[in-house]
């Protein structure tokens, strides 16, 4: 299975965890200071929607975070950052040649769901994970945000819900 076409098959499947870049677009990718992990991280092109983290062909395939331009700046930029960190401490990026299956791609999603809001949880920036559980509700993800919400509430000895 070719890498093209497992990175289009992640596309249909996880908003957060997909792309690919031309080469002459990985050339004017410019670095990201990444405050979440020590992971590699660059601003992709405008067209670039979100994030992704994976080997690049043109970062001698050392796994890399890509971020969109369109993505900086958000309310949940900061949790963005920290799920495509959780998908690199998680070794996702080395199962994805493996994954065929949409429930594998939906558990590595949730993973790193759940390890982003740990991390973020850690560094008391609640209104990071209450941003992205506002956005995957808008996103119409409803079963995604609730179990952010409840991987909070888990971690959590006094709760901590979002409405
Ligand atoms: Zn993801």
């Amino acid at each position: 299975m070719g890498n093209k076409k497992t990175i289009m098959m992640i596309a249909g499947v996880a908003a957060l965890f997909f792309g690919n870049l031309s080469a002459a677009q990985a050339d004017e990718l410019k670095p990201y200071q990444n405050t979440y992990c020590n992971v590699q991280t660059f601003i992709g092109p405008d067209s670039q929607k979100v994030a992704m983290a994976l080997p690049l062909a043109h970062t001698n395939n050392i796994p890399v975070i890509i971020v969109g331009k369109s993505a900086l700046n958000l309310p949940h930029t900061g949790y963005i950052m920290a799920h495509e960190c959780c998908h690199h401490s998680l070794k996702h990026t080395s199962k994805l040649p493996n994954m065929h299956t949409r429930e594998s791609l939906a558990q590595i999603e949730q993973e790193a769901d759940q390890c982003a809001a740990n991390l973020l949880q850690a560094r008391g920036e609640y209104k990071a994970i209450q941003a992205a559980v506002i956005q995957a509700r808008h996103d119409g993800q409803f079963a995604r945000a609730e179990k952010i919400t409840q991987s909070l509430e888990a971690s959590s000895p006094s709760g901590y819900g979002f409405e």
